[in-house]
């Protein structure tokens, strides 16, 4: 079990985009682990691998229904509207209001290699598309309609 440091808002690390995960080695696996490790102690809903640093297509998310984890995601649809406040482990003690889609379909490798896909609604959906955002190098706060302070 490790922690990992975080990176905050003004790290440019956060505003680079990410490269897709060619093979699934101890090395991604040991990231994983210490992403979960770090999302929990954290108490964070989702976490992706620039938040910890390292710029690979990797996504960690409970959203209290137990560990997912997705290697080189992809939105391949998206369905209605919901605007609904987001935080994000990176940017500590704040909140704001963001649309994002009722519903995604994604499409990921699990920890194995094999291609699986992934649908969510709500929460699960709104998870999806902030993690997927930060591996484009986007924070929710270029989204955000409304701020707020913790
Ligand atoms: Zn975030």
């Amino acid at each position: 079990m490790a922690i990992r440091q975080l990176r905050y808002e003004n790290d440019p690390i956060l505003r680079k985009k990410s490269r897709e995960v060619e093979i699934i080695d101890d090395r991604i696996k040991v990231l994983v682990q210490d992403m979960l490790d770090t999302m929990y102690k954290e108490e964070g809903v989702g976490l992706a691998a620039p938040q910890v640093g390292i710029l690979k297509k990797v996504v960690v998310i409970d959203v209290g229904d137990g560990p997912i984890t997705l290697i080189n995601p992809e939105i391949l649809q998206k369905e209605g509207e919901n605007i609904d406040l987001e935080g994000c482990l990176s940017i500590p003690g704040k909140s704001g209001k963001v649309c994002r889609p009722e519903k995604v379909k994604v499409e990921y490798l699990d920890l194995e290699g094999n291609k699986n896909t992934i649908i969510g609604t709500d929460i699960l959906s709104r998870a999806l598309c902030h993690e997927i955002d930060h591996l484009n190098g986007i924070l929710y706060i270029d989204k955000v309609i409304s701020t707020e302070e913790e």
